[in-house]
Order: C-alpha cells, then sequence, then structure tokens
C-alpha cells in the first residue's frame, strides 16, 4: 500500500509498505481521509537522527472497517469510523479519571507527545491503518473526508473550551486568536455550543471573512491595534477567556494583555512564543488561570462527533489525492490552507 513516509529532516515522501496484519482485538481501516496538520510539519522538522524517521504520518484519520480482528465485536465490514487521536490504555488512573488525554502510559511527563497514530504508531496517511477496535469510535454517514479533522482539528479546541466553558456565560467576552485548521473549528464549537460574545483574530483577511460569516460578533486584524480594540470592546477590563490558536511571540504577547483579571487563557499553537512568569509581579492580572492542554478526551470526541453530525460545525477541507501528500505539506508550510488539507487515497 501507499504511505506518506517520514524520509529525513523536512521531506516526506510516498512510499510502498506491507498492509498491515490485524492482531486479534484489532481492525483494519480502509483509509477514506488523512488530515494534515501544523503538528506533521513541526515532527517533520525533528532533523535526521530521530526514531519517528521511516515512520508513516497522520493522525487526523477516519475511513471505513475493512476487516475485523477475531476478538472484535461491535463492528461489520464498512461502518465508518474515526480513529482516535490519543492511543491511551484505558486502564491508568488517568484514563479511569476520564482524563485519557493525559494517560499516564502513553503520554509520560517528559514526553515529546502522547502516544498516536503518525506519532509513534503507524499513521492514516495510507490506503489502511490497523488500530485497536477500542480506539475507534463510529461516525454514522458523516464523510470520512469531512470527519478526519474531528479528531485533531476540532477535539483539541473542544476539550480547551470544556475546560473554561462554565466561564463562557452570555455576558462573557471570548477572544479567540488564529483561524487555520484548529482555529476554524474553534470558532464554529464556540458559536455553536456558548452564548458568549465572540472577538476572532488573524492576519488574513479572507480567514477573517470566514469568521463574519462562522460565528463572531467581531473580526479583527491580528496586529499592533488590536489589543487596544479589545480593551476598548470590553470597557478596559479585558476578555473573559483568551485562546491562542497560533502561539506565537506576538500572538502570546497578545493573549496576556488582553485577559482580564480572573480570566483564563488557553494557549493551544505551538508557535514557541513565551513570557515571564514572575511570581507577585510580571504581565498577567491576578486570578488568571492558565492550562497546558494536550488534544482531547473520548468524552470531548463524542461531543465533537455530536455537532458535526448535526450539521452544527463543518471542516472546511481542501482535498488533495494521497499522491499529491507532498505538495499538501507544502502548500500547508507557505500558508496556502484555507481551513484543513485531507488526502484521499
Ligand atoms: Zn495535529
Ligand atoms: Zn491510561
Amino acid at each position: 500500500m501507499r504511505a506518506v513516509t517520514y524520509v529525513k529532516h523536512n521531506t516526506v515522501e510516498l512510499r510502498e509498505k506491507p498492509r498491515p496484519e490485524i492482531g486479534a482485538d484489532e481492525v483494519l481501516i480502509q483509509v477514506g481521509g488523512a488530515g494534515v496538520c501544523h503538528s506533521d510539519i513541526s515532527i517533520i522538522g525533528l532533523g535526521d537522527d530521530n526514531p519517528l524517521i521511516g515512520s508513516t504520518l497522520g493522525h487526523e484519520v477516519a475511513g471505513t472497517v475493512a476487516e475485523l480482528g477475531e476478538g472484535v465485536t461491535g463492528w461489520s465490514v464498512g461502518d465508518r469510523a474515526i480513529v482516535s487521536l490519543i492511543l491511551s490504555c484505558g486502564r491508568c488512573r488517568e484514563c479511569l479519571s476520564g482524563r485519557d488525554n493525559q494517560c499516564e502510559v502513553v503520554a509520560p511527563r517528559d514526553g515529546l507527545a502522547p502516544l498516536s497514530p503518525g506519532i509513534g504508531s503507524p499513521g492514516g496517511m495510507a490506503d489502511f491503518i490497523a488500530v485497536k477496535a477500542r480506539h475507534l469510535d463510529p461516525i454514522g454517514e458523516l464523510d470520512p473526508v469531512q470527519a478526519a479533522p474531528l479528531a485533531d482539528a476540532a477535539l483539541t479546541p473542544m476539550h480547551a473550551i470544556n475546560t473554561v466553558r462554565d466561564r463562557m456565560t452570555g455576558d462573557a467576552t471570548v477572544v479567540t486568536i488564529g483561524l487555520g485548521g484548529l482555529g476554524h473549528m474553534a470558532l464554529q464549537i464556540l458559536a455553536a455550543t456558548t452564548g458568549a460574545r465572540i472577538i476572532a483574530l488573524d492576519t488574513d483577511q479572507a480567514k477573517l471573512a470566514f469568521a463574519e460569516s462562522h460565528g463572531a460578533d467581531l473580526a479583527l486584524p491580528s496586529d499592533g491595534d488590536a489589543a487596544g480594540r479589545i480593551l476598548d470592546e470590553t470597557g478596559g477590563v479585558g476578555a473573559d477567556v483568551v485562546f491562542d490558536f497560533v502561539g506565537v511571540q506576538p500572538t502570546v504577547d497578545l493573549a496576556t494583555a488582553v485577559v482580564r483579571g480572573g480570566g483564563a487563557i488557553r494557549f493551544v499553537g505551538l508557535g514557541g512564543g513565551s513570557f515571564p512568569y514572575v511570581a507577585g509581579g510580571g504581565a498577567l492580572p491576578w486570578g488568571v488561570n492558565i492550562e497546558r492542554a494536550y488534544g482531547g478526551t473520548r468524552a470531548d470526541m463524542r461531543q465533537v462527533i455530536a455537532l458535526a453530525a448535526a450539521g452544527k460545525i463543518s471542516v472546511e477541507v481542501v482535498r488533495y489525492a494521497l499522491d499529491d501528500a507532498v505538495q499538501a505539506f507544502d502548500d500547508l508550510h507557505h500558508g496556502k490552507i484555507q481551513g484543513r488539507a485531507v488526502l484521499v487515497p
């Protein structure tokens, strides 16, 4: 079968690999779609001396059940399914507490990232992927091409939003920065599931136009005037919640500049920006809550699938044939994708 493979620093190639064999508790999924994420760009930038060299990428995967292991029940050939982002153990204290995104077995505290398809386990940018049956969720009639990005681009924002859901009351203001793959889903989830006023920011005019037609109450260019505009819009007190789906220095600075006292920030984008935490001083107002959230839980995943099935959120998909994977990586790297690139085998 064909498989998009991390072959060396900043290089992916479509390689021929054997079709995976399945174990008794596994399912062979014929891949219908595999999303291309900024994390994939980051992964292939990890150099030439890396344990992931040679592996098949792809952590946003949906498709159709092609074959069942002998011990698998509850699935039939032809069922549509989405693969879990985090291949959690299901048995540790974190998993049993509903924090399976923090599974202590597959997400060690000093690890690069939790075990995922395409990150330590063979990914889904291929014709087939073998997955343990317990790492699948049904997607009903959803098109796997549309559904695949839900596994991260919608799941991760949903999780971040759920950690601050009680703050997003009808009189609250939410700021969301970045309207790319995750950000354009975050905006739709906020609009569909909260009554808060939403201010969306991006540097790209087309993405701001998308925001205006997808639930933003105000769409602002993410520039040097943005902090002042947001403070003006909130009577000088700032936003209740700020989501940063970019994480570069200017957006981290913006987030800390506009959060209100007692508010919350969720840094989701992995852009490497930072701010000094000064005990007793510094840039943050008193009472601000920050969490370094990763991915999402299976419960978050079910919520995302339900919203998509009800037509309340949908991914702006840019389709690429699997054979054109190198082009998709290049286009994402150069900021040419509006929404999510999805490889279609
Ligand atoms: Zn991702
Ligand atoms: Zn676990």
